[in-house]
């Protein structure tokens, strides 16, 4: 579903992704941990599309077709979903609002006909059951008061809504409390399905006891250094990264 070969990608003329190589199948949660500053949140920008970041080399394909060379809108539409990319505060917009906007601009671009009001309802109904979100929450400006674990819930709702092929989550800088970590893991965990993946970006392992992961990657110095199965999160947690360390500057 995803394959990343030899990523480079600055902001000025700081090299921060320097080869980073990733395959996601369909149907696998990866992790993506690492020490602060490794460049994690970029991966999760450059995959998003933003634009302070200059892809100098490397390639990112996406079901076969070049990532890189898609405008954001284009990836949400082709399937991917980035859960900083609506967290922002929207005053006069409420989040029922937002998602039909955004989910109509989806399916025109897939060529598909806007959903009417019933329809729009009817899934916001199912959706709002599976993540247990209250429909008050909805109805309000997106994201403006709300809470830490409300814009969780919210985020995640998107996510169900738009119902992503690949989703990525970037959880390093929301301090997650552990209401918070259960909304996040609960979601995930009801939309893993044969057909989606999840590339979870955290430095909590506590979040990995609740969504298991397939894959555990370490990313350092913008390179991932170090891929295993579920119990290198519990490994990283015992040990720090400092062996990781060690053995990616033996490495070199
Ligand atoms: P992580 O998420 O793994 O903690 P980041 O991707 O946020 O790491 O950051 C990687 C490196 O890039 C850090 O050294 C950080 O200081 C730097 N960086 C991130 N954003 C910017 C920016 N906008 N301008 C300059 N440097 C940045
Ligand atoms: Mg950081
Ligand atoms: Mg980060």
């Amino acid at each position: 579903m995803l394959s990343i070969s030899n990523l480079h990608a600055s902001i000025g003329t700081k090299e921060i992704l320097r080869g980073l190589n990733l395959q996601v199948n369909a149907g696998e949660v990866h992790a993506i941990m690492g020490p602060n500053g490794a460049g994690k949140s970029t991966l999760a920008s450059v995959l998003a599309g933003r634009q302070d970041y200059d892809v100098t080399s490397g390639s990112v394909l996406f079901d076969g077709k070049d990532l890189l060379d898609m405008a954001p809108e284009e990836r949400a539409a082709e399937g991917i979903f980035l859960a900083f990319q609506y967290p922002i505060e929207i005053p006069g917009v409420s989040t029922t609002n937002f998602l039909k906007t955004a989910l109509n601009e989806i399916r025109k671009y897939r060529g598909q006909e806007s959903l009417d009001a019933v329809q729009f309802l009817k899934l916001m109904k199912e959706k709002m059951k599976l993540v247990n979100i209250d429909q008050s929450l909805l109805s309000r400006s997106l994201n403006e008061g709300f809470s830490g674990g409300e814009k969780k819930r919210n985020e995640i709702f998107q996510m169900a809504m738009l119902e992503p092929k690949l989703a990525i989550l970037d959880e390093t800088d929301s301090g997650l409390d552990i209401d918070a970590l259960r909304i996040v893991a609960d979601g995930v965990n009801k939309l893993r399905s044969p057909e989606r993946a999840t590339i979870l970006v955290t430095h909590y392992q506590r979040l990995l006891d609740y969504i298991v992961p397939d894959f555990v990657h370490v990313l350092y110095k913008g390179r991932i250094v170090k891929s295993g199965p579920k119990e290198l999160a519990l490994e990283l947690e015992e040990k720090g990264y400092d062996w990781i360390k060690a053995e990616a500057e033996a490495a070199v």
